[in-house]
């Protein structure tokens, strides 16, 4: 490798805020077969926004006192976007208690007594919930590729609340960018099957690894690896550190959190997802020239 190409790649990548933080990730960007991409904060903007929420038998703001506050002990981003829905409509306060954090499922606590549980359908089938008509509500969202959040109070099904993220500017460009270099795309996901294929559609991105628990991302991309391939792995969660670390080449995006972008072999300071594809594109001008 010489040194000149070296500088040039990394001096053209800073330009563009694009960050490789030695050698090592340029040679690598070059050689990327598959990029897999994480859904919340990656591909969208991560700013979850509640768009409706079915209650039933219980009125929307008893709904929402309960499960705010639950949520107001969490600090998943789902869970912020409930507890400032609930703030904007002036829903009363009230106090949870043995809050219990479920990582990948959603949280459980106490609230006037109850038991609450908000989360994904997995937590309300551990806790042998029937969603009744709910159900169908549930996938009505998915389909629409919304996060479907259930709530039930006592064991009983009481709301389905809808979550939409929309997806980045230039997603769609992204994932386009990186067919044309011959690479595979992959989307990697906590949330449920329905909503991440039907995101994953709307970005012409083929593979879509679904409920993925925190702990099993890197797992995922050790089983990518299984055949020498060579993955690139994109996110901004700390819960995605150890997928970033486990990958050949691991890209924080820049607006993510402190762990994923000290894990990470590239940040890129704009937060773009085309950014990813110029990252490959630097890498491979740069081992052109190294030869
Ligand atoms: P991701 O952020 O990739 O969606 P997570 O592993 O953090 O993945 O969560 C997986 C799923 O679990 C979420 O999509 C959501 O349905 C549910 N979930 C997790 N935590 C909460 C919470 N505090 N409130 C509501 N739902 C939650
Ligand atoms: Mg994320």
């Amino acid at each position: 490798a010489t040194p000149t190409a070296i500088m040039v790649g990394t001096g053209m990548g800073a330009k563009r805020g694009v960050l490789f933080k030695n050698a090592m990730a340029l040679e690598t960007s070059a050689r990327i077969q598959v990029v897999v991409m994480d859904k919340t904060g990656t591909l969208t903007k991560g700013e979850p926004e509640i768009t409706d929420v079915i209650t039933d038998g219980m009125s929307q703001d008893e709904l929402l006192r309960l499960v705010a506050a639950v949520e107001r002990e969490s600090e998943h981003p789902l869970a912020e976007a409930v507890v400032r829905h609930a703030d904007a409509l002036g829903v009363a306060a009230a106090r949870a208690e043995r809050f219990e954090n479920v990582p990948g499922h959603g949280a459980i606590a106490q609230v006037d007594g109850r038991r609450v549980v908000v989360g994904n359908r997995r937590l309300l089938e551990r806790e042998n919930v029937d969603l009744g008509t709910l159900a169908a509500r549930r996938d009505e969202l998915a389909a629409t590729g919304r996060t479907a959040v259930l709530v039930s109070v006592d064991g009983v099904a009481a709301a389905v609340i809808g979550i939409a993220d929309a997806p980045r500017d230039t997603s769609v460009a992204a994932v386009a960018a990186l067919h044309d270099l011959g690479v595979e795309v992959v989307m990697l996901t906590g949330d449920n099957q329905a909503t991440a294929a039907r995101i994953a559609a709307q970005l012409g991105i083929d593979t879509v690894i679904a409920e993925v628990l925190p702990g099993d991302k890197a797992a995922k991309i050790a089983e990518l690896q299984r055949d020498g391939r060579k993955v690139a792995m994109v996110g901004d969660g700390v819960n995605d550190a150890p997928a970033l670390a486990q990958a050949d080449l691991g890209i924080a995006i820049g607006a993510g959190t402190d762990v994923a972008i000290e894990t990470a072999d590239v940040v890129l300071m704009r937060s773009d997802p085309l950014d990813v594809p110029i990252a490959l594109r630097i890498g491979r001008g740069t081992l052109r020239k190294m030869r």
